[in-house]
């Protein structure tokens, strides 16, 4: 149903087509020793991040999650349009619910805010493996299909999802 439109998200898949992606919020270089971000508590142990006991002798790192947040940067932004009317609740709770099953797994991928915008809703993503999959539980539980727009190289992820009408 959405292939058409998902050919236009290709430089989702990581390096493809010899574009190594850019993000400044994940270095690629090894940080030295185990780390603990003191905003979430999220561990760095052995190049990555992830929920687990402060090891010991962890120093205090900001975890890129963080730091998006702090600095208001999100990696996803996808913005829900149509007449939400009585679906805004199921609509927070649909992406409360996905935020929470990802976050469990993957400590960098959180929703930053939830903003009203013009009669919809825009939300911001610390990760763009997040905002793929609130766009997919939208797409399969109002049969209603996204437009993704995600440059290659680039670390932002652009969704915009129309209700359908009810
Ligand atoms: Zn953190």
């Amino acid at each position: 149903m959405t292939s058409a439109i998902r050919s236009k998200s290709r430089g989702f898949q990581r390096g493809r087509g010899g574009s190594e992606r850019h993000d400044p919020y994940r270095s690629d270089a090894k940080l030295a020793g185990p780390g603990c971000c003191p905003g979430c508590g999220a561990v760095y142990l052995a190049g990555r991040w992830s929920w687990r006991r402060r090891p010991i002798g962890a120093r205090g790192i900001e975890c890129p999650a963080c730091a998006r947040i702090r600095e208001r940067c999100p990696a996803g932004v996808l913005r829900l349009d149509g007449n939400l009317g009585s679906r805004r609740d199921e609509l927070l709770g649909l992406v409360r619910n996905v935020e929470e099953r990802e976050r469990l797994q993957h400590p960098l991928e959180r929703v930053i805010a939830i903003r009203a915008r013009r009669g919809g809703l825009v939300v911001e993503t610390t990760g763009v493996h997040l905002a793929r999959r609130i766009t997919d539980a939208l797409e399969r539980a109002f049969h209603s299909a996204a437009e993704l727009d995600f440059a290659p190289g680039e670390e932002l992820l652009r969704a915009r999802w129309t209700a359908p009408e009810a």
